[in-house]
């Protein structure tokens, strides 16, 4: 398939921002989201402090007393991180994810103007639905289109166009390819390789003793261009959950009951996108502070449809004795891929 310039769509400090958009009067002030005792996201103001994920957050605040933490709204950050798939899968035609906040974007665009105005507006859209700041990197391949939005952090779009990309197969230092690791780098630099263009001074056999077979082969594509361009949507995994809070940013509170129902739904969509079908339901649903009641219910048969799971999830709320629920977990369990389920059934 001709593909034509693609897109990586991250959105900044995550967790951070998703706070700020209930506590906007945290903005300007230095803020880090904690999870355990460990800093996971820090707006900008603290990223100028040097207030980094992964700090200890006491070591943080010892050293910034100024500093405010906050605990992890894992449920708004999980719905958050829903809504921004569901507005990546509407902007584009095939969707690969990197993580709960970023993915590689095929917009089907055919040049470089049509990615970039795609770009624009898949920030457009998150700005004004989902109150997120997503940096958007346009280039031909996904590498240069990660370095593309990386360089363009905080909330931009930046384009790595022909001649940008040729200069960087040359210049890049290696610390920047992702996935290469440090010990990898360490094995490089005794080769004398720094940046790509060194590549093209070392024996071939060389490089594969020094650090594999796939990891040689992954650089040689790199320096010569065809390194991977291609955005993959399948997932592979067991279990699909979705998350939510009785309470959410933007919306009236919601009933337990639909509040699993949107759970519900949510956690089929993105079943059924990476093309699963579910055997099983599993419902937790959570007092604040108090401790989860789980309860689950086989599937009659395996789906990712809403018209099937709804009624189960529906049933099975009303089964389970929670009070004061402020958050619930649904989860899709036993998936298998939807076709492999058609060819047992014939
Ligand atoms: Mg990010």
């Amino acid at each position: 398939m001709a593909v034509g310039p693609l897109l990586h769509a991250d959105a900044d400090a995550f967790f951070a921002s998703v706070v700020l958009r209930s506590r906007p009067e945290l903005v300007a002030v230095p803020m880090a989201v904690v999870a355990h005792v460990f800093v996971a996201s820090a707006n900008y103001p603290a990223r100028a402090l040097g207030v980094t994920g992964g700090m200890l957050a006491d070591d943080a605040l010892r050293q910034h007393p100024g500093l405010v933490l906050v605990d992890v709204p894992r449920a708004e950050v999980e719905e958050a991180g829903d809504a921004l798939f569901d507005l990546f899968h509407e902007c584009a035609r095939a969707v690969e994810p990197g993580s709960v906040e970023e993915a590689f974007l095929d917009v089907g665009a055919s040049d470089w103007d049509a990615a970039v105005a795609a770009g624009h507006d898949l920030r457009r859209r998150a700005a004004a639905e989902l109150g997120l700041p997503v940096s958007v990197g346009v280039g031909r391949t996904k590498l240069m289109a990660k370095l593309a939005s990386r360089a363009t952090k905080p909330d931009g779009l930046h384009v790595i166009g022909p001649e940008r990309e040729a200069e960087l197969r040359t210049a890049l230092p290696l610390g920047e390819v992702w996935g290469v690791g440090a010990a990898t780098r360490d094995r490089l630099a005794n080769l004398g390789v720094q940046r790509l263009g060194d590549l093209d001074d070392v024996p071939r056999a060389l490089l594969q003793q020094a650090c594999g077979t796939a990891m040689a082969r992954r650089l040689w594509r790199i320096r010569d261009g065809t390194d991977d361009a291609t955005v993959r949507t399948v997932e592979a995994r067991s279990v699909i959950s979705a998350e939510g809070a009785t309470s959410g940013y933007g919306r009236a509170d919601l009933s337990t009951a639909d509040l699993v129902a949107s759970c519900a739904v949510r956690a089929c969509r993105r079943a059924a996108r990476a093309g699963l079908v579910a055997a099983g339901l599993v419902l937790t649903l959570r007092a604040e502070g108090g401790s989860p009641v789980v309860v689950k219910r086989s599937l009659a048969e395996a789906t990712s449809s809403p018209e099937d799971v709804l009624p189960v999830a529906r049933d099975l709320v009303a089964t389970a004795l929670a009070d004061e629920v402020a958050t619930v977990r649904v989860s899709l369990t036993g998936l298998l891929p939807a076709g492999l389920v058609q060819q047992t059934l014939f």
